[in-house]
């Protein structure tokens, strides 16, 4: 394959450390284009994406229907601002809240945006209706819900928040999975309780049986509202449209972005007509928050989900499919502590450092991931196949055979 870059990879990488500010800890390769679950880097290498753009591209790269609807939509209008009313803003709207609990949409451009106003409206609606001093809202350690101020503040981790004191007040955070820790936790100023179902970022945490239950329980009881951030797990990601559905509860918030917008960026936070309420012209605003382009990508994106259930269905199976072959693995090396995810989110963790079994995976041609120093994460496209699956369950053996070869 010929790929036309207009600059040697060598180049690119000096002048990337050159120009950007150093934030990110990335592997020294150039991605330069992407069909359906396959990336090729610079060197027209091609890897199977076993990332998603950190489970963004649920629907594999470039998925047709998103291109045309970008190119259909850039044709005809990309910016226009929340001054006037967007159609393809609009039908994202209804679509979500006819796929959801809620009733009202308020769409910005990421998650931690989406979560900032989803503070906001809880600290708003609790104001009003229980008195100035109920602001406070009860996360959980080992969260992650943004780098904005408030997010940043909202995550239950240190390590992400060092650095950057004076936090925002009004958090208090609780061991996740505890409900007695959050009971003990309460006081009249809490206003709600923000949690994942799955916490993605500190290695793939599932909520264990009955834990959004309590929360909703508890929160029923104590009129708090409760706030889910699906930003990881929403989008077919757990084999249903929105991990809640598991649980058989609903939340009264919601946020979500990654894969909403196929790929574009965009944020969503969803809320029950009650609590909306609180937001009237003039609360809260985002220049690009709905805009015409990321609303089409999105629109596309959302209905090639939902189109003959193909997508949830083959998240689920396939889900389950690779999570068996990972239990297989687990009976070879001692090494492996457990494997742990629903649908096409998994965890693996491991006793030892991760990071260099991702760059194996990457010479041999696929991309993984690793949180927590020692969690394999993976969160294919939910179109990924049994094949894809087998080669890397494959590579995986070898990598570990190799590197690790006490058994
Ligand atoms: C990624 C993520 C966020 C932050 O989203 P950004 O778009 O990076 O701001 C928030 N919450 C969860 C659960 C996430 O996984």
């Amino acid at each position: 394959m010929v790929l036309i870059v207009s600059m040697t990879t060598q180049k690119m990488l000096e002048e990337s450390k050159t120009y950007l500010m150093d934030t990110y800890r990335r592997f020294p390769i150039v991605i330069v284009k992407g069909r359906g679950v396959k990336v090729y880097d610079s060197h027209g290498k091609e890897y199977i994406d076993f990332v998603s753009g950190i489970a963004v591209n649920n629907l594999g790269h470039c998925h047709p229907k998103v291109v045309v609807a970008l190119q259909k939509q850039a044709q005809r209008l990309i910016h226009i601002s929340n001054l006037y009313h967007i159609e393809p803003q609009i039908r994202l709207a209804k679509i979500l809240v006819e796929h959801s609990f809620a009733d009202k949409v308020f769409f910005s451009n990421s998650g931690a945006e989406a979560n900032e106003a989803a503070i906001k409206l809880a600290r708003k609606y609790s104001k009003e209706n229980f008195g100035n001093e109920r602001y406070e809202i009860i996360t959980t350690l080992g969260s992650f819900h943004g780098r904005t101020l408030a997010t940043l503040s909202a995550t239950g981790q240190e390590k992400f928040q060092k650095g950057f004191e004076p936090l925002l007040i009004g958090f208090r955070y609780v061991p996740f999975n505890d409900l007695d820790a959050l009971r003990n936790t309460i006081t009249d100023r809490t206003c709600a309780v923000m949690v994942e179902p799955i916490q993605g970022e500190s290695g793939v945490r599932i909520s264990k049986e009955g834990y959004l239950k309590g929360l909703r329980e508890i929160c029923d009881e104590k009129k708090l509202i409760l706030i889910l951030d699906e930003v990881q797990t929403g989008m077919g990601r757990t084999g249903k449209l929105f991990a809640y559905e598991h649980y058989t509860i609903e939340p009264d918030i919601m946020t979500l972005a990654k894969a909403l917008g196929g790929g574009v960026a965009i944020g969503a936070t969803l809320s029950k007509e009650k609590f909306a309420r609180a937001f009237v012209p003039g609360s809260h605003a985002s220049t690009f928050g709905g805009n015409p382009i990321a609303c089409a990508a999105a629109n596309a994106a959302v209905e090639a989900i939902l189109e003959d259930g193909f997508v949830l269905e083959n998240s689920r199976r396939m889900g389950d499919y690779f999570k068996k072959g990972l239990e297989r693995l687990k009976e070879d090396y001692s090494f492996i502590n457990e494997v742990r995810g629903i649908g096409l989110l998994i965890g693996m963790e491991l006793n030892t450092e991760c990071s260099n079994i991702v760059t194996d995976c990457l010479e041999r041609g696929f991309l993984i991931n690793c949180t927590e120093g020692n969690v394999l994460r993976f969160m294919p496209p939910l179109i990924i196949t049994e094949k894809e699956i087998d080669a890397l369950l494959d590579v995986l053996d070898d990598v570990f055979h190799r590197i690790l070869p006490e058994r």
